[in-house]
């Protein structure tokens, strides 16, 4: 039986603070069996082509976990995440040899992984690039769909803001609010950004809050009538100077807060009294609630990305050994777009 090195990217410890490349190590002193023997029942055995690199991935860094769905990573295993693969070798009934998948993987060149059909979604469609099932058709997708439809409720002609804007997610939530017939501005770290979201992405304005002294007054500038939907994927500062320009009956989606994860404790709010007087609904929500809507999400993006009414940006590092300093940079907003790690190649 063929044996080959399986390089992989093993958690140290759980961490405080900000992560660091050297909180994960990237060993290849593993070899990996390439067929499964036969008394294995229901497993496969993937090549893994591209990681996803997400900041829910931070929490799960903590011993203590707050995010209820998902666990954290165990020091000295493997890490996990979104990634797209490809089946090498199966028992399993309902997968073939060749298949391309999408879902839960290891941190590694080859998984073998079991209970497959829980956790992996099989690709139908391979006339976009084969990295979006980490991005715009995958769990950044569904959950700008998820986030926009479902819990912002938009209106046409509703005045919506997004902050990181030019990411996995919020760069999706502003083209389907313009397509809607919103006007859309974002928030971003970099002007290189900011440019990107103006004149790619499609915004109708963008700013870097970095830039920004007072985030209250560059609201005010680009909502002088008020915010009339907040998609939230930020948290601290930036929230507090949203509720301050809400309008009557706006509405939060509050999908992330990226500013807090290595925060201990939290910035304080300030303004929450604003969700009284201005009567604003402000809703938390998790995608994994929102699966059951993936073939009616699919239906509605593929077209748009086919016929070139979506665009998605992504920042793609090669290389596994990569991986760990893609995931911290997310952090300092070194990612441009979707970040993604390509492994190898489908061919
Ligand atoms: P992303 O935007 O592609 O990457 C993270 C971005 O966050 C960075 O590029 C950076 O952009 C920004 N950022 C980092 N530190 C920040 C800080 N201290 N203050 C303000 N911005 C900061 O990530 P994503 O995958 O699209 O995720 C966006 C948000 O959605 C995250 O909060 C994530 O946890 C959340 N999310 C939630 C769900 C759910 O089910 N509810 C699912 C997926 C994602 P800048 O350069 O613009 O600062």
């Amino acid at each position: 039986m063929e044996e080959v090195k399986n390089t992989r990217v093993m958690f140290k410890d759980y961490i405080q603070g900000y992560p660091k490349v050297s909180d994960m190590v990237v060993t290849s002193d593993t070899t990996i069996c390439l067929e499964i023997p036969d008394n294995i029942v229901d497993q496969i055995l993937t090549k893994n082509l591209y990681l996803s690199c997400d900041p829910y991935m931070r929490g799960r860094m903590n011993r203590t976990l707050e995010q209820i769905y998902t666990t954290s990573f165990i020091p000295g295993r493997v890490m996990s995440g979104y990634g797209v693969v490809k089946v090498i070798e199966t028992t399993h009934p309902d997968f073939k040899k060749g298949d391309l998948i999408w879902g839960l993987t290891n941190w590694e060149e080859y998984s073998l992984i079991t209970n497959p059909t829980k956790s992996l979604i099989k690709i139908q469609d391979t006339n976009v690039p084969l990295s979006y099932y980490t991005g715009i058709l995958g769990m950044p997708g569904m959950t700008a769909y998820a986030g926009f439809y479902e819990i912002c409720k938009p209106k046409k002609g509703d005045k919506v803001f997004v902050s990181a804007a030019s990411g996995a997610v919020g760069q999706i939530v502003g083209q389907l609010a313009k397509l809607f017939g919103c006007y859309v501005v974002g928030s971003a770290g970099s002007n290189e950004k900011v440019d990107l979201l103006k004149n790619k992405i499609g915004f109708d304005e963008a700013f870097n809050y970095k830039e920004e002294p007072d985030l209250d007054a560059a609201l005010k500038r680009y909502f002088p009538d008020s915010i009339d939907i907040y998609f939230e994927n930020v948290g601290g500062k930036m929230l507090d100077a949203v509720l301050y320009n809400m309008s009557v009956h706006g509405r939060i989606a509050v999908c992330g807060m990226v500013s807090q994860y290595n925060l201990n404790p939290y910035d304080g709010i300030q303004n929450l009294i604003y969700l009284i007087l201005k009567c604003i609904r402000m809703e938390g929500f998790l995608v994994t609630d929102y699966y059951h809507l993936y073939p009616e999400f699919l239906a509605t993006m593929l077209p748009l990305i086919q016929q070139g009414k979506i665009t998605y940006v992504e920042d793609t590092v090669e290389g596994i050994e990569n991986a760990p300093a893609a995931l911290v940079g997310l952090f300092s907003g070194k990612n441009v777009g979707k970040q993604v790690v390509l492994i190898a190649r489908d061919n």
